[in-house]
């Protein structure tokens, strides 16, 4: 498992006045603390060179969230809005968030939790309907609770807001904090899953298959609503028995409470040029996950699976959920 003892933390002063920001201070008050402008643009780090991004992902970076600007969703939520981190100390070699912060995707935490969960209280309250709000597009927030405790504390407080739902994404398995508070049915976690040989080549740093797997049951069982993400789906050249494999563990070890709430969501990896870069230089011996004969660009330096290979994945995929997972439902692939 990652250990998330930081070696620095580069904070913005500003957050010393936040309560988190205190309580951060003195749990690592035995590592160099250094301050910096801007969390956003840390240059020290910005120029230092791909091959050391996985040093960098032992720093933590402190400050507060400036923009609160929510972007609609259609998919499992209505809207994606900023929370509590971006980044993550994890390093998926796919990692989408190396999109957006290309090497510096290291681990930020916004202390000024209040503002944002009261946003997201008050626009679900106003709401004519129940709205879902997806907390965890930019991070990883088990992971997160590790360190600051703020889905504990959020679950907590939004089980009193009267209408809506929150719902996280993760790659980990320390939901135990999570297992005895009274969320009020009001949290959704969708675990991540993907073959335990592509977790230990690929997904670098996160929580074993069969973790995760216990982690979903346990949840379910203390009454959270649980969906499974089949994502990235990864296609590597064994990938029909790989995920094959997947799903018959998952029929094996879910409960059978578990598969009568569950539902689905598939997710085909993209890649880019950006993570080529970083990963050819930061992680020389790893796979090479861009496969010119089955991906093509999609614009930005983007690739993607191209269409006949994804349709054949995805055909391959539904088939097998029937079989082996029968009844649960696929709410998307894409
Ligand atoms: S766990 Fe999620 S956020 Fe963290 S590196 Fe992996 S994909 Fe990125």
């Amino acid at each position: 498992m990652l250990n998330l003892k930081p070696d620095k933390v580069f904070y913005e002063p500003a957050s010393l006045n936040y309560e988190l920001g205190k309580k951060l201070r003195e749990k690592f008050s035995d590592i160099p603390w250094i301050p910096v402008k801007s969390h956003n643009n840390i240059e020290e780090l910005r120029t230092q060179p791909n091959t050391e991004f996985a040093r960098m992902k032992k720093h933590l970076i402190v400050g507060v969230r400036k923009s609160l600007k929510y972007t609609p969703n259609h998919k499992v939520s209505d809207f994606l809005v900023p929370y509590t981190s971006s980044g993550c100390s994890a390093m998926c070699l796919y990692c989408y968030l190396v999109c957006n912060y290309n090497k510096c995707s290291y681990l930020r935490l916004f202390v000024n939790r209040e503002e944002m969960l009261y946003k997201i209280i008050k626009t679900a309250e106003e709401a004519n309907r129940d709205l879902t709000f997806e907390i965890g597009s930019n991070s990883d927030l088990v992971l997160e609770n590790t360190i600051t405790q703020n889905l504990e504390w959020t679950i907590q407080n939004f089980a009193k807001a009267r209408k809506g739902f929150i719902t996280f994404p993760t790659k980990f398995d320390m939901i135990q904090p999570l297992l005895s508070l009274g969320h009020q049915g009001k949290a959704i976690m969708r675990m991540s899953v993907n073959p335990e040989e592509i977790i230990r080549k690929i997904e670098l740093g996160t929580s074993p298959l069969k973790k995760r797997i216990k982690a979903i049951n346990d949840m379910c069982e203390a009454g959270y609503k649980v969906g499974i993400l089949i994502a990235p789906v990864v296609l590597v050249e064994n990938w029909e028995r790989l995920y094959t494999e997947l799903l018959e563990q998952l029929a094996a070890e879910l409960t059978e409470k578990t598969k009568s709430q569950l539902f689905i969501e598939v997710i085909f990896m993209t890649y880019s040029y950006v993570h080529r870069a970083i990963n050819t230089e930061a992680f020389p011996r790893s796979p090479d996950l861009f496969d010119k004969s089955l991906m093509t660009g999609r614009g930005r330096g983007k690739y993607w699976y191209r269409d006949e290979v994804r349709f054949k994945g995805e055909e391959f995929l539904r088939e097998q959920i029937a079989k082996k997972l029968g009844g649960v439902p696929i709410i998307y692939v894409v």
